[in-house]
């Protein structure tokens, strides 16, 4: 992706924005969302699975998140609903409305896979849960700023997902005196995780030709995505806007362009 003329597709507040080298003349934008499924090869591994049908319900576990952290996921929420609204006309999720957010009393379960909460025919019988943990569980990923969980079965060609919590470490971060992360690109990026996205680049070890690892420098595409596996390390980070890469990959889960169900 070329610095000038780079036309984010959709953009908070809906204006087109274009950074531009100075005295480079700027490429025309004739599109605003991508609308196709575009996905290549180094990136076919990292679909990790898609739910029956949208918009897929998530809750706050109730009594934890102040009306400010609330605004800020629903924000989170609405950077995914936008664009699925415009180019697939339904919402990716459902978390309710900002004055009347849907609430869960679910606690966190170590056996999060053995409760679906889609059933046979793609009717969601509970909700994707977001957590505000205290204290973090994940005692050997410190540095994670979120986490999601999910659980799929199998399916073709694209693994079903039907269940899926999402935890925010208010521990190590956003506390007082830890560091403070843009909690909407956290959940922007966890959001697309619980859609079914991997990361824009594969940063676990192992290697799979089907997903290039972000060691062997992924272009600059794959680097701008919200999907990019950006750490505690970049903490100060801002990518409330989808991207391209998140774009044409989430159509290929989802709406009319998206691989079909067999
Ligand atoms: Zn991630």
């Amino acid at each position: 992706m070329s610095v000038c003329g780079r036309a984010f597709s959709f953009l908070l507040l809906g204006v087109l924005v274009t950074s531009c080298l100075p005295g480079v003349e700027p490429k025309k934008s004739t599109t605003s969302s991508i609308s196709y499924c575009e996905i290549a090869e180094n990136q076919l591994g990292s679909l990790s699975g898609r739910w029956r049908s949208l918009p897929i319900p998530v809750a706050f576990r109730a009594d934890q998140f102040t009306k400010a952290e609330m605004q800020q996921i629903v924000f989170a929420v609405n950077v995914w609903n936008r664009f699925f609204l415009k180019v697939h006309k339904v919402n990716l999720f459902d978390i309710g409305t900002e004055d009347s957010p849907r609430q869960s009393t679910l606690n966190r379960s170590a056996s999060l896979c053995s409760k679906s909460i889609v059933d046979g025919t793609g009717t969601y019988t509970g909700e994707v849960v977001i957590y505000k943990n205290m204290k973090w569980p994940y005692t050997n990923a410190r540095s994670a700023i979120a986490f999601t969980e999910y659980c799929r079965r199998s399916a073709n060609p694209i693994l079903e997902m039907h269940v899926a919590n999402i935890d925010i470490n208010y521990e190590d971060f956003f506390a007082e005196g830890k560091p403070q992360p843009d909690l909407v690109t956290n959940i922007v990026h966890e959001l697309g995780h619980v859609a079914g996205l991997d990361h824009s680049c594969n940063s676990k070890s192992e290697s799979d030709a089907r997903f290039v690892g972000c060691g062997s420098n992924p272009t600059q595409e794959y680097q701008d995505a919200v999907m990019y596996p950006f750490d505690a390390s970049s903490a100060g980070q801002t990518r409330r806007v989808l991207q391209k890469n998140d774009q044409a990959r989430s159509n290929c889960l989802y709406g009319g362009d998206a691989y079909p169900w067999n």
